[in-house]
């Protein structure tokens, strides 16, 4: 099942998302769907099958936080000539940085960064209050799954890397993190370890993997982020980019494509 946060008529709605259009969840946000059998939300949904050009997508979720894997695929690993992590490198990002479907990634000042990267990433949704979860039950913590970009400005993080800095900043500036078009439920997704990830600007590819090769899966990743925060509904985690990490420029066209999830477009301005 398909769902999305939308505005239509002036009114911020949930809904499910089908080839015919978009039926609005008499629920206030998509988290409350965790829970519920697909009877169940359905049974929540309105007869009214609104066409999709005309509502305007939303980031689908609002997270309390945006935790972020960083080299968690082996060939991006050896792209940035780096470490094999020995457990998951985790940092976070602000709220304040979502933007959501067809949103403008606006580029910061060259004065302050010249070299903004794109980095396509399988972004889950934390579903319920998750603290010190086990591996075997991760995945039923799990609401569903979207498609997020990582945006960085590499020059700064580069610089705070090289003085042996915190550098999250990098990845923190507003619009910094496209996260949508919808919330695909576990149910749609087989393998959530066996989708073909990809990154399209100006519909030329430029990324292109599987999930297949995330070095720490989802499970441990929950099971760990939970043995130190708790997670909450609508949190979001960010599993990390494969290679082709490169710079995206004004009036750059992204699309980024997970398999079964969607397609995540952004235009780039200044
Ligand atoms: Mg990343």
């Amino acid at each position: 099942m398909k769902l999305a946060r939308f505005m239509h008529n002036g009114a911020e709605q949930v809904g499910i998302v089908t080839d015919k259009g978009i039926t609005s969840l008499a629920l206030n946000r998509l988290e409350d769907c965790m829970g519920l059998t697909a009877a169940g939300v359905r049974s929540k949904s309105s007869k009214e099958i609104i066409p999709l050009k005309r509502v305007r997508l939303l980031a689908p979720v609002q997270p309390s936080k945006i935790i972020c894997l960083g080299w968690n695929y082996l060939e991006h690993i050896e792209e940035l000539k780096h470490n094999i992590p020995e457990q998951p490198m985790v940092f976070l990002k602000p709220p304040s940085g979502i933007i959501g479907p067809e949103d403008d990634v606006i580029l910061p000042n060259p004065r302050i960064s010249s070299q903004v990267n794109n980095e396509v990433e399988l972004a889950v949704v934390v579903g319920k209050r998750s603290k010190n979860v086990r591996t075997e039950d991760a995945y039923s913590h799990v609401l569903g799954y979207t498609v997020a970009q990582d945006i960085t400005a590499r020059d700064i993080q580069w610089r705070l890397r090289q003085k042996n800095e915190q550098w999250d900043i990098a990845k923190a500036f507003d619009t910094f993190t496209p996260i949508g078009p919808y919330v695909v439920t576990p149910a749609g997704i087989k393998n959530p370890h066996n989708l073909a990830i990809t990154l399209r600007v100006n519909g030329k590819i430029r990324q292109d993997s599987n999930t297949k090769y995330m070095i720490f899966k989802i499970p441990e990743v929950i099971s760990y982020l939970s043995s130190v925060m708790t997670l909450l509904p609508g949190d979001v985690i960010s599993t990390g980019t494969p290679k082709g990490v490169d710079l995206i420029k004004d009036g750059d066209v992204l699309e980024a494509e997970i398999e079964g999830v969607g397609v995540l477009r952004n235009r780039v301005s200044k």
